[in-house]
């Protein structure tokens, strides 16, 4: 098995050790899943021997960091209070869940501003995530890159570099790089992966990169689209994720498929490929 840090988005509906019996039955060696249901109801509680079973493989099996989801419906921009408040209460709540796991990532849209306009979303913003972060909490909170679709905020390095600026215990935040989204907000990771990480190391810092999700993309470069394709199936293609998975700067982070597919068996091929190519560079 290659070094890669990576796998997919798994459900936690048959509870967190069915989760990992899942990751290794597929060969992820990191994976993704929802703090709790995807369109944001309430959490169910975690079950001790469940989580101890759960933190146990882990270990052994040398799996992780994790890069858990927040639910799509937070909105810490919205115009809204009541989104707002809610948005605020519910990360509050999985970040102290996210305590019983300690070491993991925790993924989030960053927002999006319903005509309020980027300034005061990123403003919202930097206020919910004042409110939310706890000095000294183990888990670090991640900003996706987004595709721009409507008015979400986070569609350029420019945006994110602005919310980190504005969050008071910084050194609890960094980005989460997906690969759909950066091309459809117009990052040209097909031709030029390197070009694209100088300027986001020059605007946020390559420091602040800690998780990518893979995704290939429905649509052309800038398109603002946010549709996920299958590896290789898509307007990336596979040599782009040959170049992501070579790269040596994005050695050792954790890397989530977050592509369309039916059961697992997909995403045991998707990870079986990129793991391939990985190897098939360092044979080289
Ligand atoms: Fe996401
Ligand atoms: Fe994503
Ligand atoms: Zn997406």
């Amino acid at each position: 098995m290659s070094g890669l840090l990576l796998g997919c988005h798994l459900s936690t509906a048959s509870g967190y050790a069915a989760m990992a019996a899942d990751a290794i039955s597929i060969g992820a060696t990191t994976f993704a899943f929802f703090t709790r249901n995807p369109r944001g109801g309430n959490a169910r509680e975690l079950d001790d021997a469940d989580l101890a079973a759960f933190l146990a493989t882990l270990g052994e099996r040398g799996i992780g960091p994790l890069v858990a989801h927040a639910p799509y419906t937070y909105n810490l921009c919205s115009a809204k209070p009541e989104t707002v408040e809610f948005a605020r209460r519910a990360m509050r709540e999985d970040l102290a869940r996210m305590e019983r796991l300690p070491g993991h990532l925790y993924n989030f849209h960053p927002g999006a501003h319903v005509k309020q306009g980027a300034d005061e979303g990123i403003r919202l913003i930097c206020e919910g995530l004042n409110e939310v972060l706890e000095p000294g909490q183990k888990t670090t909170v991640l900003l996706e890159t987004m595709a721009g679709k409507g008015t979400e905020v986070g569609r350029s390095f420019e945006e994110l570099a602005r919310i980190i600026d504005g969050v008071e215990h910084d050194e609890l935040i960094g980005v989460c790089l997906d690969t759909c989204h950066v091309a459809d907000a117009g990052y040209d990771i097909v031709h030029d992966l390197d070009g694209v990480l100088d300027e986001f190391d020059r605007v946020v810092g390559l420091s602040r990169l800690r998780a990518l999700h893979l995704n290939d993309s429905k649509n052309p470069l800038g398109s603002h689209k946010d549709r996920h394709e299958r590896i290789g199936a898509g307007t990336l293609g596979l040599e782009t994720f040959r170049a992501v998975v070579t790269n040596p700067r994005l050695a050792g982070l954790p890397m989530v498929l977050e592509t369309p597919q039916t059961g697992l068996s997909g995403w045991a091929a998707e990870i079986a490929l990129l793991r391939g190519m990985a190897e098939e560079a360092s044979s080289h």
